[in-house]
């Protein structure tokens, strides 16, 4: 079934606000099984949107719009779609008494501009605002649906988990099932020469997206019903699995960072960090984790090499006869965050991160050049990267 998103607000045709919300919908459209087909964005302006519905009628099974439902005089989507489609707007009773006590709340006269949020669209589904006055609106014709969500991305996601999803899922034709495999380690282009024909099939369709250190591969099946979509989705990524190998570190929504202190939680184990060209980095990716204080203690950002050496007691001789980007310094620098931090692992990074010239001391390093120590209390590894566009 063919969708598309409408997002409404001069704020988004401007460039002020990033349009997140429209990337959020076609994801969550697509993994229902919808082809999104379009994406348009119009300003608060009656005619454009009037225009946007009209042509969206034509083409689409599910036509989603967001913004332009609060109060004020610029948010009209509610008003031009009933037009457009030649329906009423009505006062709904239980979204005035819920607007009332809300507006009561706030000190806020229950009269004029505020109120306008209490109509809704003749005949259709009232959508709950859990986070927000504006509630959201969900119109079926026929075989077609329109949705009318409110512009903050936090008003309409829930909205849209609770309220559309449930609906959208008994509305489609199809059954399908999607699942992401997160692989590190690996760039892109490696991903795809490995996994060659098992990409960009028809069903089970799977395809690479980049995100910032690592690739993930959506793997994407339909079926006649839930179990069958789900079987193909499972045999997929088993299949995938198998030829990225260790490479693989996780499935789902959970990144590298919460993985590896979900790890260290399973494995009661201490991490510390010892960083020098990403200045705290890894310490700050780690303690971004809700609860890594169960896991993580010490990090120190040891840019300049009197701190490696205070800190971290790496020895002015392995600095003199190897510089400090040296596989030798990042597996002291692993070695002092191990006992410094009383870890029970500890990563050491040094490196050149660039721009500019990769001249230092006494050598010239190319910018990228990057050695990982990791240290537990019986041994130490010491790794070489060197990471670039390529
Ligand atoms: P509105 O419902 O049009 O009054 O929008 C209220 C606020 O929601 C805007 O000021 C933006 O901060 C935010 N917003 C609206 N549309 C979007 C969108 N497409 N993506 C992300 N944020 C949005
Ligand atoms: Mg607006």
């Amino acid at each position: 079934m063919r969708a598309e998103i409408i997002s409404v607000g001069d704020e988004l045709l401007r460039g002020y606000t990033v349009n997140t919300n429209t990337a959020y919908l076609a994801k969550n459209l697509a993994d229902l099984g919808y082809d999104v087909n379009f994406q348009t964005v119009v300003g608060d302006c009656e005619k454009d949107i009037f225009d946007a519905i009209r042509i969206a009628v034509t083409r689409s099974h599910v036509i989603v719009f967001t913004g332009g439902l609060g109060p004020t005089e610029d948010d009209m989507t509610k008003e031009v779609v009933a037009k457009a489609l030649g329906l009423k707007l009505v006062y709904d009773q239980p979204t005035a008494e819920k607007l009332e006590k809300q507006l009561a709340q706030r000190g806020i006269e229950p009269t004029g501009a505020p109120m306008k949020q209490a109509y809704v669209i003749d005949g259709c589904m009232v959508l709950r605002n859990d986070n927000g006055t504006a509630p959201g609106i969900l119109l079926q014709k026929g075989n077609q649906v329109i949705v009318l969500l409110p512009g903050p991305p936090r008003e309409l996601e829930p909205m849209f988990q609770n309220g559309v999803k449930p609906f959208l899922m008994s509305f489609s034709d199809v059954c399908c099932e999607s699942a992401t495999i997160r692989v590190v380690g690996l760039g892109e282009p490696t991903v795809e020469q490995s996994l060659g024909e098992l990409l960009y099939g028809v069903n089970p369709h799977a395809a690479l997206y980049v995100n910032t250190g690592e690739v993930l591969v959506r793997v994407f099946a339909r079926g006649t019903d839930q179990e069958e979509a789900r079987r193909l989705c499972r045999e997929h990524v088993e299949k995938i699995k198998a030829v990225l190998g260790s490479y693989v570190y996780g499935e789902g929504d959970r990144d590298l960072a919460e993985t590896v202190v979900e790890l260290l939680k399973e494995k009661k184990l201490h991490l510390a960090t010892a960083e020098s060209c990403t200045g705290g980095l890894v310490a700050a990716k780690v303690t971004a984790v809700a609860g890594s204080s169960a896991v993580f203690d010490y990090g120190v950002a040891c840019y300049a090499d009197w701190v490696k050496k205070h800190a971290l007691s790496v020895g002015s001789s392995v600095v003199k006869k190897y510089t400090t980007v040296s596989s030798p310094c990042a597996g002291e620098m692993a070695k002092g965050a191990l006992s410094a931090g009383k870890a029970d692992i500890a990563v050491g990074i040094t490196g050149i991160a660039g721009p500019g010239s990769g001249d230092y001391g006494d050598g010239h390093f190319p910018v990228g050049l990057v050695f990982i120590g990791v240290a537990d209390k019986k041994k130490v590894v010491v790794k070489k990267f060197t990471f670039g566009d390529l």
